[in-house]
């Protein structure tokens, strides 16, 4: 498979926890610049490019205003051959959502959503630093739906400082309401250089202690079973057959350009990452070069093992065979001891082919993938 991904970088303010690159109205006015600018990025790209899944993320595009939104969709199309696209996402944030916008992204070919709600809790939205209450998250689902999307994904975020056992369920029983498709549940991150971290070293925030946030983790994992989602991914649940197919991709390893300025792409064993400063990829667009300035290339080791960790994300696990096919390297070969002390302590299963995480694993998820990175 092969993917594209397009990163719109305009937000109303700035979330506490969040390193995303991203803009203000304040910071940047002229949006139709950046959008003559992306337009040039997507005609520089190969004219056999056609990819199977398309994401518009950020950012938030859905601040984006009806005509501009019809501008950019007008550009995908114009520009990309969009005729082999099996799934075709846009993130959105309550309180930028209305019914122009929704349907000028439907008549654009959209047809899945994917919302970040993040919480329906007062105190952690505020915490977060969100722009909407819960509320309006419910409100501009119900927009989604009456607009006649019928794949929507809503993100949520576990262990905020203050939410307790209660109030997690208490979010997972209006995800039983709503019913979207698909959920996406992290952990939150205290990600450097984010006033969350700054409250956090400075004694503001306390973090809850990592066997409740374990605890929370195998709790919500066991509700949305009950509730009917499969965990297919150690932070992703769908219904069946809801799955997102442009996250599968990047966990199975597969190629994909990214547009937009911070954007990366994976192509042909090259990786490059475009430059995360606006003014500088609107620079380097208008003289016709392209936004990002170094292009990198993994040996094969260190590729397969990126692979590896990347595949060993989804609970199906990896198929060993495909892995050799795909990777040119044996398991075995490339992780030797490290896969051994794992498998005899229980958060690797080998079996029927397949290297799986086991379910105590995948919490601390992290720490085995450091052992083969
Ligand atoms: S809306 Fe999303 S991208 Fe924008 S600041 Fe908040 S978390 Fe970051």
């Amino acid at each position: 498979m092969t993917g594209l991904y397009i990163h719109i970088p305009f937000c109303v303010s700035r979330c506490s926890y969040c390193d995303f690159y991203r803009v203000t109205a304040a910071e940047w006015g002229d949006r139709g610049a950046f959008l003559r600018t992306l337009d040039r990025e997507f005609k520089r790209l190969p004219s056999s490019f056609s990819p199977e899944t398309v994401f518009i993320g950020g950012g938030t595009p859905t601040v984006l205003e009806p005509y501009e939104l019809e501008r950019l969709l007008q550009s995908i199309h114009d520009s990309i051959d969009m005729r082999r696209v099996v799934e075709f996402s846009c993130e959105a944030n309550p309180g930028t959502l209305t019914v122009e916008k929704l349907a000028v992204m439907r008549g654009g070919g959209i047809d899945r959503i994917s919302m970040g709600v993040q919480s329906f809790n007062p105190s952690a939205l505020q915490l977060l630093g969100r722009i909407h209450d819960a509320g309006e998250a419910i409100k501009s689902y119900e927009l989604i739906r009456e607009a006649g999307f019928t794949k929507v994904n809503l993100d949520l975020i576990q262990s905020v400082p203050g939410m307790s056992r209660d109030d997690m369920l208490a979010d997972l029983e209006m995800v039983a309401r709503l019913k979207p498709e698909h959920l996406s549940s992290y952990n939150l991150i205290y990600e450097g250089g984010t006033p969350m971290q700054a409250d956090l070293e400075a004694g503001r925030l306390i973090a809850p202690d990592e066997d409740v946030e374990a605890d929370s983790y195998y709790l919500m994992k066991e509700r949305l079973e009950q509730l009917g989602y499969e965990q297919y991914e150690i932070s992703n649940f769908a219904l069946a057959g809801q799955a997102c197919l442009h996250n599968i991709l990047y966990w199975e390893g597969g190629d994909y350009f990214g547009c937009g300025p911070s954007a990366h792409s994976h192509w042909g064993g090259a990786r490059f990452g475009n430059v995360s400063d606006l003014h500088q990829y609107c620079f380097l667009l208008e003289r016709d070069q392209p936004p990002f300035l170094e292009v990198e290339r993994l040996d094969a080791a260190a590729k397969a093992r990126e692979l590896l960790v990347m595949q060993l994300r989804m609970l199906k696990g990896v198929d060993l065979e495909a892995f050799y096919r795909q990777s040119g390297f044996r398991v075995e070969a490339l992780c030797g001891d490290a896969l051994t002390l794992y498998i005899d302590e229980g958060l690797l299963r080998m079996e029927g082919g397949r290297l799986q995480l086991t379910s105590p694993a995948l919490f601390i998820s992290n720490s085995v993938f450091s052992a083969f990175v």
